[in-house]
């Protein structure tokens, strides 16, 4: 293996996401020799930290993690050095300068640099151009820029924001992270189209009749309402993870399995996604508020009831949606895809349903039910597939079985954190599992027409709290002569 070199500086280093996820992922990666002793990470925030006290918090966020000896957490905090920051102020990053330059002669990492913006967005642009008037890239080594989610409010502010990182980095040095990208069955679904004779052949509109796509989560807004009022379900989720696993879909096989032809791939999807006007989309994407329920005898509080969340909120945490691809292999296949807080069960998961076979020679023998991959990425980690057998015995009767395949514990808690693995991709240089601009682009352009729609609509739906969604979600289907698969709980009846 080769030992990952480079100095990493981390604007926003004592916040949620580098407590919660960026030290842990850099924790096993110097676990798993990816990081050895050529690295070093700076911290940098607003306040007046030591490096001590930051290499307690570091320790802190990495001491719990399975093979987290004692002997080893020290090992991995000593390379942690904190650098008190405001990113808005020049001399800070002349300071910050001489302290990378110091870090790259005493652990000989060859001029490689990692600026992980882990902060506010509306700061990412202030930091790209201090970076470069105040000339922190070298000029040997790498340099490169890790940038979080959310990425842009939509188009025109995700075009200030790239605008702005461009005049600093260019395209192969910038790292948008869209962490589903990172995860396990994400990517298992690339070795399941591309690794199988059998199912390429099959996946297109010839083969395939409906393609469904849920992100259900059961909890509500949490701590984030300040963050959530202002983005909803349909920027939180539909335009970033739920456009990608669409992509994974529905993409042709890439000529190779490198960023550039993976890219390319997904661009060509992109592209095809068929254009709705604001009457279009308002007819093909719902959206709803969840309200105030009683779920296993707790009772919990509405949407526009929480913390931080307006009283008279038009912040969706529901979106149910039709899209539609104009390419020759996918016309004419509704691509359904729902996400919602509140629901009634945690679960990530796409069905493919296939057409049934025709002609049925069956018609006497049973219901031939049509075949159904569904891909499970969380928190099951798996794959099942509905096929037609025959009932043992004399008659000739059609039984519709069910292979299945789920990861066991033990693997899904072995396999690496999706923050675990892009970090590694992004020390690596592989842009593979992140989002090139064009694709930002296209989603945001796609995503703006339903807000547009939106926001002309005066009533915001509702959904009990704990049910599947509105029944809007399910008469979505029923104007196709579908109905949602997945379907954990009876839908709401009452609007
Ligand atoms: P946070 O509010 O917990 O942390 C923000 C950090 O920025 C802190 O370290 C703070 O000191 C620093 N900061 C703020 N203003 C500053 C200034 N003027 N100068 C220097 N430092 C300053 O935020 P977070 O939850 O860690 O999120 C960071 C980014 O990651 C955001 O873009 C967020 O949308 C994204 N993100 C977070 C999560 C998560 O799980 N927390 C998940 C996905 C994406």
């Amino acid at each position: 293996m080769d030992e990952k070199k480079a100095v990493i500086i981390l604007f926003g280093g004592s916040g949620d996401l580098a407590k919660r996820k960026l030290y842990p992922a850099l924790f096993q990666l110097f676990n798993r020799g990816e990081l050895q002793d050529h690295f070093a990470v700076i911290g940098t925030a607003r306040r007046p930290w030591s490096d001590d006290y930051y290499q307690e918090i570091v320790t802190a966020a990495v001491t719990n993690l399975p093979q987290a000896t004692p002997k080893k957490v020290a090992a991995f905090a000593s390379h942690f050095y904190y650098q008190s920051h405001d990113v808005t102020d020049a001399e800070h990053y002349v300071t910050l300068k001489t302290l990378a330059q110091k870090l790259d002669d005493k652990y000989g990492v060859g001029g490689n640099r990692l600026y992980y913006m882990a902060m506010a967005p509306n700061f990412f642009g202030t930091i790209a151009s201090h970076l470069k008037s105040e000339k922190l890239l070298t000029d040997d080594g790498f340099n490169r820029l890790v940038i979080e989610k959310p990425f842009g409010h939509d188009y025109e502010s995700a075009k200030t924001l790239n605008d702005s990182i461009s005049a600093t980095f260019n395209e192969d040095q910038i790292y948008r992270i869209d962490h589903y990208l990172g995860k396990e069955m994400i990517q298992a679904l690339l070795a399941l189209r591309f690794g199988n004779q059998f199912f390429e052949p099959v996946w297109s509109n010839k083969y395939i009749d409906n393609i469904q796509v849920t992100l259900a989560e059961v909890v509500g807004v949490e701590e984030r309402a300040g963050y959530y009022e202002t983005a909803g379900a349909l920027r939180d989720m539909v335009q970033n993870h739920i456009m990608q696993l669409l992509a994974y879909l529905t993409m042709k096989k890439p000529t190779a399995f490198t960023a550039d032809a993976v890219h390319a791939a997904k661009d060509e999807v992109f592209n095809a996604l068929h254009p709705y006007t604001v009457a279009e989309a308002s007819a093909n994407f719902i959206r709803a508020q969840y309200t105030e329920a009683t779920i296993d005898g707790k009772t919990v509080p509405g949407y526009r009831q929480e913390d931080g969340v307006a009283p008279d909120s038009m912040t969706e945490t529901f979106v149910a949606g039709k899209l539609q691809l104009d390419m020759p292999e996918w016309r004419g296949v509704p691509i359904y895809v729902r996400t919602g807080k509140r629901l009634t069960q945690k679960s990530t998961q796409v069905t493919i349903t296939f057409k049934p076979t025709a002609p049925n020679i069956f018609a006497a023998n049973g219901e031939n039910k049509p075949n159904q991959l569904t891909i499970y990425v969380e928190p099951k980690e798996g794959y099942s597939l509905q096929i037609n057998g025959k009932n043992m015995g004399q008659e000739f009767e059609l039984e519709n079985e069910t292979l299945s395949f789920t990861h066991d514990d033990k693997s899904v808690n072995k396999a690496p954190e999706a923050y675990e693995r892009l970090l590694l991709d992004a020390l690596s240089g592989n842009q593979t599992n992140f989002t090139h601009w064009t694709e930002l682009a296209q989603t945001w352009q796609f995503v703006d027409v339903i807000r547009k729609a939106w926001d002309q609509m005066p009533n915001m739906p509702t959904y009990a709290a704990g049910t599947m969604g509105p029944v809007a979600a399910a008469a979505l289907l029923e104007a196709d002569g579908h109905h949602w698969v997945f379907q954990p709980t009876k839908i709401e009846l009452a609007d």
